[in-house]
């Protein structure tokens, strides 16, 4: 059965620079069987309730401002699925948590990006579900949960955010500056508690993580991982897939949950 997966899809720029993320992430279909769907929780559709989209085919949202020429001509013209877009809406309403459809919205940045690296040929179905910020690890744990009796038919469910975020720092930094003492110790203790199945420190890791606010100021970036989690189940095996930093604050670490 494929593993869940976390990614960290960084600067929008990564298609277009070289570096040990863009590496991994070129190489990552080769490591696992080809999906019949990918299902994508970015950090960058943020709404109340969860939607789901359902298009013929994926726009590509570029969403986000003062990047080069060439990122705007990209594009990741994958198809949907609207009949998985209402299996994925039923089994969030059996576990507690309706949604709706978006019959418009495409692809942002932390879906085709990643996307981009890892499919290039566009050819696999993919759908996006929204996260809730306002509620926290917790519902994203669900919500994976939810999901997961999606990954026997051979969805490949991914959480896509950062592993750290604070973008106070990011500006005018080199992609390969030294990175910051207080980004390492908290994906240190991340990536430990992780590995020891520390649930409980994992859900509250806003309290308990060292320099957790100062490198996630809002959580939105980091629920995508718990969405991952959740969907691996609570006996999944962590396997840390990719470790990097790129402007001296943003760790770009992925995890597969198999
Ligand atoms: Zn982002």
């Amino acid at each position: 059965m494929l593993p869940t997966l976390f990614v960290s899809h960084g600067a929008p720029v990564l298609p277009l620079i070289d570096s040990p993320a863009t590496t991994f992430l070129r190489g990552l279909a080769a490591t696992m069987e080809r999906p019949t769907a990918i299902l994508v929780a970015s950090a960058h559709w943020e709404t109340d309730r969860p939607e789901v989209n359902a298009v013929a085919v994926n726009e590509t949202i570029h969403d986000f401002y003062g990047f080069p020429a060439a990122l705007y001509q990209m594009k990741y013209p994958a198809p949907g699925d609207a009949a998985l877009a209402q299996r994925v809406l039923g089994l969030l309403a059996a576990a507690g948590m309706p949604g709706s459809v978006d019959t418009r919205r495409g692809l942002d940045h932390g879906a085709w990006v990643p996307l981009l690296l890892a499919y290039p040929a566009h050819d696999i179905p993919v759908l996006q579900v929204s996260v809730q910020s306002h509620l926290g690890p917790e519902h994203h744990e669900k919500l994976g949960a939810a999901l997961a009796p999606l990954r026997a038919e051979g969805v490949l469910i991914v959480g896509s955010g950062s592993f750290t975020h604070d973008l106070r720092g990011f500006r005018g930094q080199a992609v390969d500056a030294p990175v910051q003492p207080d980004v390492t110790e908290f994906a240190n203790w991340m990536d430990a508690a992780i590995r020891e199945h520390r649930r409980e420190d994992l859900l509250a890791y806003r309290k308990r993580a060292p320099h957790a606010v100062r490198n996630h100021p809002t959580d939105e970036h980091l629920l995508p991982l718990y969405v991952a989690m959740g969907a691996g189940g609570p006996d999944a095996k962590p396997e840390h897939v990719h470790s990097s930093a790129q402007y001296s604050i943003l760790r770009m670490d992925a995890y597969a949950f198999h």
